[in-house]
């Protein structure tokens, strides 16, 4: 037990340093950091079919073995925020951080997507959510497997049918690809418009990517109001 525990905790600390190198320091929050559920405001609608049908997607999520990325987990991430939400932002999969809370975007790069959004009046605590392609930390934050992605999407599409989001954002090539159905880069698929299941769909590039290379930051900012303009329009 002392051995396997003090060999995770070993992972972990390795796992923070690789995320050191590819993104600057990230604090380790182990428990600190627990999902602090309370955290959501109570509203009306957590009384809704659609939050108990949440809730039990995050049930099923945290107990799913369906692809192998369980093996490596500390926690699944089954995603955050209101339901009904205005914005459902997808991502591509838990990092080291997410992966010790159980709460997606919690890292350097959830903070700076936290900046993205209150700059068009969004949050995750008032009229997000917040959710990724794979629920499970793909190992070295390498991208998903095709087959990862597959043997999870019956999650993000549950939540989806049970959020009705009045609009999606994906973030980063993966989520572009997956919810569009199309495979070229998010450079190409941004500027177009997009639609999920009858619902407006905004691509723009994931913050790690925009962390690394700021001259990307005006084009997330265009994409931004462009995201603003679907809901005012909605
Ligand atoms: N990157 C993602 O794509 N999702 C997270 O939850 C965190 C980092
Ligand atoms: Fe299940 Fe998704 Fe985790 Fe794979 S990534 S084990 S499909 S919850």
């Amino acid at each position: 037990m002392g051995k396997s525990s003090s060999l995770s905790e070993y992972w972990r600390l390795l796992d923070l340093a690789e995320d050191y190198l590819r993104d600057g320091f990230r604090r380790p929050h182990p428990p600190l950091l627990a999902p602090r559920r309370e955290a959501l405001p109570p509203s009306p609608a957590a009384r809704e079919p659609g939050s108990a049908g949440l809730a039990a997607i995050a049930g099923e999520v945290s107990a799913c073995t369906r692809c192998a990325l369980h093996r490596g987990r500390a926690r699944a991430v089954p995603g955050e925020g209101v339901p009904n939400p205005l914005v459902l932002v997808v991502g591509e999969g838990p990092g080291a951080e997410e992966d010790a809370t159980g709460r997606p975007f919690v890292g350097k790069a959830g903070q700076y997507l936290d900046k993205w959004l209150k700059a068009i009046d969004l949050d995750r605590s008032s009229n997000c959510f917040i959710a990724n392609v794979v629920k499970c930390r793909p190992p070295g934050n390498r991208d998903p497997a095709p087959e990862e992605s597959a043997a999870c999407l019956p999650y993000l599409r549950a939540q989806i049918a049970a959020l009705r989001p009045r609009a999606i954002l994906a973030a980063g090539r993966v989520a572009a690809q997956i919810l569009t159905g199309l495979s070229v880069g998010v450079g190409e698929l941004r500027r177009r418009g997009h639609s999920y299941e009858g619902i407006p769909l905004e691509v723009t590039y994931h913050p790690s990517a925009v962390l690394r290379d700021p001259s990307l930051r005006a084009l997330v900012w265009e994409d931004l109001k462009r995201l603003k303009s679907t809901l005012n329009d909605a």
